[in-house]
């Protein structure tokens, strides 16, 4: 059996991420990693399926136990992605998708070179600025560090692989699933492909 593909999914807060990987993930070849973090829940979010909410201190003692494939510091709380909710699942052939920001992205890039790295970015920073207004979870305080942050964030872009823009939602899931389709039709993906033919001739 083939085995998964690691998918970094990058976006600053208020790109639509949310609702493009709702629609990603109706497909049963991805899984998107439950990663842990110390910032507290929203609304609605379920603990061990939005995230996995962690105190500090077991946050700390998880990164002292290697617990961790990578881990970053955004807006002022902890973000990590455990080895845990990953490697099983590329053994099994599952694409795991990473829903991690720039600093955790890019330890992948040195970690897991072989990883597909692809930024989901806003049309502009006032319709990113208007999305999170519209969602209404955060206070305006945080709302303007989430979009000073995404400024900081988008000359990460050119660090991807891919870049969609997320103008309309539909347009941007066709987008990923036209990259993942020319990813598995590289020719270093289809080598043992050629070789059976070969072999077969
Ligand atoms: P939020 O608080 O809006 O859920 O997430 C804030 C940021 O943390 C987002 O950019 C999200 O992609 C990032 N994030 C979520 N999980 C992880 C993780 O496991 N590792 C890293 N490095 N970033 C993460």
């Amino acid at each position: 059996m083939n085995k998964g593909r690691l998918i970094v999914f990058s976006a600053p807060s208020g790109c639509g991420k949310g609702t493009m990987l709702a629609e990603i993930l109706k497909d049963e070849q991805f899984y998107c990693s439950v990663s842990a973090t110390t910032r507290s829940p929203r609304d609605g979010e379920i603990d061990g399926v939005n995230y996995h909410f962690l105190t500090k201190q077991d946050f700390e003692s998880k990164i002292a136990g290697g617990k961790f494939l990578e881990h970053a510091c955004y807006c002022g709380n902890y973000y990590g992605t455990l080895v845990s909710e990953v490697e099983s699942r590329l053994e099994q052939g599952i694409n795991v998708i990473l829903e991690i920001e720039v600093q955790g992205a890019m330890k992948i890039r040195e970690i897991r070179p072989d990883a597909l790295f692809v930024f989901i970015a806003p049309p502009s920073i006032a319709e990113l600025r208007r999305r999170l207004n519209k969602r209404g979870t955060e206070s305006q305080e945080v709302i303007d560090k989430r979009v000073a942050e995404a400024a900081n964030e988008l000359p990460y872009a050119k660090k991807y692989d891919y870049i969609i823009v997320n103008a309309a939602l539909e347009d941007a899931v066709s987008d990923f699933f036209a990259v993942i389709r020319a990813e598995q039709l590289k020719a270093d993906a289809r080598e043992k492909f050629i070789d059976e033919v070969i072999e077969n001739a």
